[in-house]
């Protein structure tokens, strides 16, 4: 559960001394290699002057569960490799969806309201089925609110860039929340990287 939502993000891979190799990428363009790991902060100077090209080499695999509407969103993020559970070969059996903690603040009628909608659309679904549709033409009746899982390998710059936009007030709540682990996250493996983020 984060920030209210039923979402959850694991870190799947990182590189292997990633700050180490960001440092030696960006002594190359100096010829200073002798002095890797002996200016604390060299990594934040280079990032503060927009010499960022070299925070690019190193990269990190997250799982996010979360919803569709949040999926959606996220692979706007251009810069990626994304693998994400298919409706089309994947039957929705269950009935597994993200309800909004913003709907269940509203009170038990929104909430209720909110729960009869996704047993409709689950009904009709598995009815869908049943009479031979394939999942990838029943899925048309499946909310948005639909709960998907998704791998992402995003670079350090690409990561750098969607904790701004999506951890941002104007963002949708359920990308903060994500988008806030992945922050939490990044600042635990690579410090010098995403201290500012
Ligand atoms: C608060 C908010 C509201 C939004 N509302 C809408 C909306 O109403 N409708 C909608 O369609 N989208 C909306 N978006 C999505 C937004 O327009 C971007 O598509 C999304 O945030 C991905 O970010 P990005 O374009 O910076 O690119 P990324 O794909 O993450 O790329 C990173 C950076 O690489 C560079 N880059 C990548 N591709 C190109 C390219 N082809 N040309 C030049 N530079 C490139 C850019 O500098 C870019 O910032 C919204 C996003 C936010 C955060």
């Amino acid at each position: 559960m984060i920030n209210g939502y039923d979402v959850e993000v694991k870190l799947l891979a990182v590189t292997p001394e990633a700050e180490k190799l960001i440092e030696a990428a960006g002594r190359l363009c100096w010829d200073t290699q002798d002095k890797v790991g002996t200016v604390p902060d060299r990594i934040q100077e280079w990032i503060k002057v927009g010499h960022e090209s070299m925070i690019e080499h190193a990269c990190a695999t997250f799982h996010i569960r979360a919803s569709r509407v949040l999926t959606h969103e996220l692979v706007r993020h251009r810069l990626a490799s994304y693998s994400q559970r298919s409706q089309r070969y994947v039957r929705e059996n269950e009935p597994r969806y993200i309800e909004p903690p913003e709907i269940k603040e509203r009170g038990e009628p929104a909430h209720e309201q909110f729960e009869e909608a996704m047993k409709v659309c689950w009904e009709i679904y598995g009815d869908l089925l049943a009479k031979g549709v394939k999942p990838e033409i029943a899925r048309y009746v499946l909310p948005n609110a639909c709960e998907t899982q998704i791998i992402c390998t995003w670079n350090f710059r690409e990561i750098r860039h969607i904790i701004k936009l999506r951890t941002s007030k104007r963002a949708l709540p359920e990308i903060r929340a994500v988008a806030s682990e992945i922050r939490r996250i990044a600042q635990k493996i690579a410090p010098q990287v995403f201290q500012d983020s």
